[in-house]
């Protein structure tokens, strides 16, 4: 009889999303350490005790979730100030608020989104290069024990974004040095990319040059890909190509990267896409809130058909508004039903996989999270079914893609550990560190003046 760290036993229902899909009707998972150790039913593993146990009966266990993209450090502050018309206003202003930002506000909004993500079962994400004070906000991913994915943005174009613009060489050091320095930190709970912002943004030599750090280092690197009529035009003139024939020629369009957003895309450029085996993720939440045209101007299901791998995300909680993934698996299972005016796009269950297991692989993680599979890091979520929302349970992907969301994620485990008991975060004092959000929040809006009050009348 082995000693083990953590057993959860009698789980109603285990999703493993292992190479064969199988749902295990009353199962039990052993931890041992920060790994999943076995997966099988209670019955068989009766025999094998643990340090601690977790009552799993009523619930349904799943992989935690990972999300691909997301902007953690700074929208929590101004999240929901902005109208939700204020269209090229708007990234310009987001910018100028971020770059207002101290290094103890950029703590502590981190610390609540990751708080957030957490709660409601997103225990890996890749923040894409927007946090300004990585140093301080490292202490907020200590805390929390999330898995995360770190970088930061260069661009050495002029924008109207109001992001900084940097000499290519500084933006090349950069991406060097934060590699150098963050990849593979808190014992490989943190990991590095190169982050240049976007091709219409970056030179082809800052583009080219730190996709290359990266793939020497072993890691991996992000972009923003949205492409609007103005970049494809300027592709086409400049370059006599499109985007993704852009990205080929400049030597990044390699399986080290993920595209995300990847909108604006047309078939032959998911063709390509899917031929250097390179990475997407999506983010539907922003996209359909931004009025993007998700089902039009993003590809998804000719992506998938084409065998690309694909995650999802959320983009930031000022654009979005929203962090939770699995209501990015939920858009994902119902945008295309509707946009397509056809119910076969996008099963749940492919949805389910968008969020798990096909976000790791879209993130160069799929060998090590991602399922319930012996050898893998132990990043488990427990959602409680005797809530009405999951009545009457007959199919446990239907009712966690179309019925339930966030709210009943009962228990959340981070490489083999309970950050999230009982439907609370163990790391922080959530209320506590809501009001100190909001204080900051509202003097950043008193020193930088960007502010929209509500269209009503507060009296
Ligand atoms: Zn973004």
């Amino acid at each position: 009889m082995s000693q083990a760290s953590i057993k959860i036993d009698g789980v109603r229902y285990i999703v493993t999303m292992d190479s064969e899909r199988r749902i295990i009707a009353d199962g039990a998972v052993i931890i041992s350490g920060n790994r999943i150790d076995q997966v099988g039913k209670a019955a068989d593993l009766a025999g094998t005790h643990a340090d601690t146990v977790i009552d799993g009966s009523g619930m349904v266990m799943t992989p935690g979730f990972v999300n691909g993209h997301m902007h953690i450090s700074y929208a929590h502050a101004a999240r929901g100030l902005f109208p939700d018309d204020l269209g090229a206003q708007y990234l310009p202003n987001v910018f100028r608020l971020q770059g207002a930002m101290t290094d103890t506000d950029e703590y502590a909004t981190s610390l609540l989104a990751i708080t957030e993500l957490l709660k409601y079962g997103t225990t890996t994400f890749l923040d894409p290069g927007s946090t300004t004070h990585l140093d301080a906000c490292m202490e907020a991913y200590r805390q929390s024990g999330c898995r995360i994915i770190v970088g930061r943005n260069v661009l050495d174009q002029p924008n109207p974004l109001n992001i900084p613009v940097q000499e290519t060489d500084a933006a090349i050091r950069l991406t060097d040095e934060t590699i150098s320095e963050f990849d593979g930190a808190m014992d490989g709970m943190v990991s590095a990319w190169a982050m240049p912002f976007s091709p219409e943004f970056c030179s082809t030599e800052l583009l080219s040059s730190s996709h290359a750090i990266a793939q020497t280092a072993g890691t991996r690197s992000t972009l923003h890909f949205t492409n609007g009529s103005r970049w494809i035009e300027e592709c086409r003139r400049s370059y006599d190509c499109t985007p993704t024939e852009y990205l080929d020629r400049s030597g990044v369009l390699t399986p080290e990267m993920t595209l995300a957003h990847c909108l604006g895309i047309s078939e032959l450029e998911a063709g390509l896409i899917a031929e250097r085996n390179t990475a997407v993720v999506m983010c539907p939440t922003a996209a359909i809130k931004g009025g993007a045209g998700m089902t039009r101007h993003a590809l998804l299901p000719e992506l998938l058909d084409s065998g690309v791998t694909v995650g999802l995300g959320t983009d930031a909680g000022n654009n979005s508004n929203l962090l939770e993934t699995l209501r990015s698996v939920y858009l994902a299972a119902v945008l295309y039903k509707d946009g397509r005016q056809d119910v076969s796009m996008i099963p749940a269950e492919t949805a389910l996989e968008l969020g798990t297991i096909g976000g790791a692989a879209a993130l160069g993680m799929g060998d090590i999270i991602g399922s319930i599979e012996p050898g893998k890091f132990a990043d488990l979520v427990l959602f409680d079914t005797r809530r009405a929302e999951w009545a009457a349970l007959h199919n446990p992907i239907n009712s966690l893609v179309y019925n339930a969301d966030g709210r009943s994620v009962h228990t959340v485990i981070v490489n083999g550990k309970v950050v999230v008991a009982s439907h609370k975060p163990r790391f922080v004092d959530e209320q506590a560190l809501v009001a100190e959000v909001q204080d900051l929040g509202e003097a950043l809006i008193k020193r930088t003046g960007v502010d929209y009050p509500p269209r009503w009348p507060v009296i």
